[in-house]
């Protein structure tokens, strides 16, 4: 076998052709740029059997066959838990049901020791899972965690794994080539804005360093106890210096060119997946369910498997629970609608990164909304504008007097 996959707009990265592979022919490999990895077949040792490219989905889609499919507004009561989490908790909710059953827990990690790099880790335990907690806006390596899965899945244990869509589809393709029981697995995914890119990430992080001249600590993609659910500020932690609030990185992640090539031509819009379920974040529940609104965060939870509602109904009392309609999560949700579309600059983009010093490049890429000048420049905006805000008050107080 040549190759895998068809072309870079067709691998999500996933590994399940690398760790199905019966003669570990497979490795994962950076390849382009972006430090997106893609599977390489040692010619001398593949046998051609086939099964690599039999377990991809993106050579073999499988349509979903989901039992149930219902729509939730989720948020947990415990503030603290809310507040440590992305939206309004509902990874900790399936996470605590399967870790109270002496499960294990699989998810995005932020390893702050090595350069910052995300990767998908196991936790058997509360402490170690709530390292999971959080959105990583970059896509996580997902390493070995397969054979671990299956190891697990072998022995008996309940298992939650949590990734992007194509992340988690591709495990359960995976346990289907091995032909083991996914009974105790229960798989979950995102609503998925799509994947960038690990180096532009680790780049940016190098460059903040230099910057402020200290050593980065501690990297929160969506602060959300200080700023509001709604808002996208990263909040950077330093060694000696105060904290920087900013949201250079948020509008590198928003700047459609940075993403995995395949995002543009993603599988996962449907919300009829494999998965049984799917988290996001509830953006519009003040227009569905007003007094249910929290600027803590809300969850918008998609479920296809009674057995994951079971789990959901076991945490019932830590927990404040609203069924929704499908389009009140749908509507609002560009993801869940369309797929990313290529922008026009996407060379330029790549050309620039590749060719121009790192701040050059995010200054033409990217902007900062709470740089000292922006923010100066909102409030003299702010300043010229009052006397008329207070004119228009007056006059309207005065036609409705006479
Ligand atoms: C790259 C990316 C794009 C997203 N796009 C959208 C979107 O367009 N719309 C929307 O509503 N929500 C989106 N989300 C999901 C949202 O940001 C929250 O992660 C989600 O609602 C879970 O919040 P929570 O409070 O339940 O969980 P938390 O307790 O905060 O847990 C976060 C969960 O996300 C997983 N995760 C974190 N980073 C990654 C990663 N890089 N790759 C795979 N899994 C990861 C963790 O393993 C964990 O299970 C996106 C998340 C990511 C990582
Ligand atoms: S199985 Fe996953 S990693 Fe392998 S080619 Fe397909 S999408 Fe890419
Ligand atoms: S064809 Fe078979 S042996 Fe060759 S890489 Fe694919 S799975 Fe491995
Ligand atoms: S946007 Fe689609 S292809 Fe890209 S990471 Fe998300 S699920 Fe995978």
């Amino acid at each position: 076998m040549l190759t895998v996959y068809n072309s870079k707009d067709m691998c999500c990265g996933c590994t399940a052709c690398e760790t199905v592979c019966p003669k570990n022919a497979i490795t994962m490999q950076k390849i382009g740029g972006g430090g997106y990895k893609y599977p390489v077949i040692d010619q001398s040792i593949c046998v051609d059997c086939g099964l690599c490219r039999k377990t991809c989905r993106w050579v073999n889609p499988k349509s979903s066959t989901s039992e149930i499919k219902r729509f939730f507004a989720l948020k947990v009561k415990d503030v603290d838990v809310l507040n440590k989490s992305q939206s309004g908790g509902a990874f900790t909710v399936f996470s605590d049901a399967i870790l109270k059953n002496n499960g294990v827990v699989y998810g995005a990690y932020l390893d702050k020791e090595n350069d910052f790099t995300v990767y998908h880790k196991r936790a058997d335990n509360f402490e170690e899972r709530n390292l999971l907690r959080g959105s990583k806006y970059v896509q996580s390596d997902i390493r070995q965690t397969f054979r671990q899965v299956a190891e697990d899945l072998n022995s008996g244990k309940k298992v939650l794994f949590s990734g992007t869509p194509c992340q988690s589809d591709g495990l359960l393709s995976y346990i289907e080539a091995k032909h083991i029981s996914a009974e105790n697995l229960y798989t979950m995914d995102l609503i998925c804005h799509g994947v960038p890119s690990p180096d532009v990430f680790n780049d940016y992080l190098k460059y903040t360093e230099k910057k402020y001249g200290d050593k980065i600590t501690g990297f929160n993609f969506r602060e959300k106890k200080i700023n509001k659910w709604g808002t996208h500020i990263e909040e950077i932690k330093f060694q000696n210096r105060k904290n920087v609030y900013c949201d250079w990185y948020a509008n590198l992640f928003y700047n459609d060119a940075n993403l995995r090539p395949n995002c543009y031509n993603c599988q996962y819009i449907p919300t009829d997946r494999n998965t049984d379920i799917t988290i996001g974040d509830f953006w519009g529940v003040e227009n569905v369910l007003p007094d249910f609104y929290n600027p803590h965060g809300v969850s918008a939870v998609m479920v296809r498997s009674e057995k994951a509602l079971k789990l959901l109904e076991s945490q019932k009392e830590n927990i404040e629970l609203v069924e929704v309609k499908e389009k009140d999560i749908v509507s609002p949700q560009p993801r869940l609608n369309s797929c990313n579309k290529k922008p026009a600059d996407y060379d330029i983009f790549w050309n620039d990164y590749k060719n121009l010093d790192f701040e050059n490049f995010m200054h033409k890429h990217s902007f900062n909304q709470y740089s000292f000048s922006n923010c100066l420049k909102r409030k003299v905006i702010f300043i010229v504008k009052l006397p008329f805000r207070v004119l228009r008050k007056i006059y309207r107080i005065i036609r409705n007097i006479s």
